[in-house]
């Protein structure tokens, strides 16, 4: 197995485990430029891209570069390669959704010029690629639509409510909620995500495919919630004019496609998962 990343947001510490395993191998590579791997690929699974919103607004080109030029190196891998080629695309796809919950029928309400266009276009982008590919060179793709997800080994300053709110709360400050903490996500843990990549790229089915949970959940809420679990006493505090223009109010995906195709559906609830990815937190501050 080959992991490669040019760590512009990513941390080898993420894959010290598997340091000295013979079956492993890490290049340090941007796949923007040329690819070059040596032997046979059953698979390639194309998961580059920075997906925070504080981190494709740092990187917005690089963010545009790895969704296009990233998606056509990988894609022209796979097919050197005779592989089998996964596309990472994201609930972003939908942009600021007009349908709700979103089924991947939906073609979405994205701004190209705004904020996150730099990450919903290069992801739309990679999307039209990858089924081009498919089209026109028969390559055996898969897509899978990511909703938000936590867990463990995320970044604590990656900006995302998640490890912002755990952060927060394990230090004992206020929670930070953007707006008025009306708007809603569905928040799944890696180990489902993980569970729902695998089944996907083990299936025959080339059309996306939405994997998230379907528990939606305010941030009012979901800052209530960590606060508990955390014990932490500090409350919230609101941020009116930290919120991005094209933040979604809603998202919630319809995962009847994933549950019919695949028999997914998510086993770990939110308190759970919390948990356990606070545990983690507890470890790095
Ligand atoms: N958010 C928040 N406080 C924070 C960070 C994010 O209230 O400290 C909000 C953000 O405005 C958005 C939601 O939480 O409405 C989820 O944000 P995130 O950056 O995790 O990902 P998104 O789903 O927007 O891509």
């Amino acid at each position: 197995m080959v992991g490669m990343d040019n760590l512009i947001t990513g941390n080898t510490r993420n894959i010290a485990h598997l340091a000295g395993n013979p079956n492993f191998l890490f290049i340090k590579q941007d796949v923007t430029n040329y690819i070059y791997v040596d032997g046979p690929l059953d698979a390639v699974l194309h998961f580059a891209s920075p997906a925070s919103p504080i981190d494709y607004l740092k990187f917005p080109i690089q963010t545009l570069k790895v969704g296009a030029l990233g998606t056509h190196n990988t894609l022209g891998l796979a097919k050197a390669k005779q592989a089998r080629f996964l596309l990472a695309s994201t609930s972003e796809i939908y942009g600021d959704p007009l349908e709700h919950p979103q089924k991947e029928t939906y073609v979405g309400n994205v701004d190209a010029i705004g904020p996150r266009g730099v990450y919903d276009e290069a992801k739309r982008f990679a999307e039209a690629m990858t089924m081009a590919y498919h089209r026109t060179h028969g390559l055996d793709t898969r897509i899978v639509r990511i909703f938000n997800t936590y867990g463990p080994r995320m970044r604590l300053d990656d900006g995302r409510v998640v490890p912002n709110f755990i952060g927060q709360a394990l230090r004992g400050e206020k929670l930070t909620v953007y707006g008025d903490g009306m708007q809603t996500r569905c928040f799944q843990f890696v180990t489902d995500l993980i569970e729902g990549v695998y089944r996907l790229l083990h299936c025959d089915f080339h059309e996306p495919v939405n994997i998230g949970t379907t528990e939606e959940i305010n941030i009012n809420a979901f800052a209530q919630i960590v606060n508990e679990v955390t014990d932490n006493k500090a409350g919230i505090m609101y941020k009116t004019q930290e919120r991005i223009k094209g933040d979604p109010q809603t998202r919630r995906p319809d995962t009847t496609r994933a549950r019919e195709l695949l028999n997914w559906t998510p086993q770990v609830g939110l308190r759970e998962g919390l948990e356990q990815t606070i545990a983690y937190f507890r470890e790095v501050l």
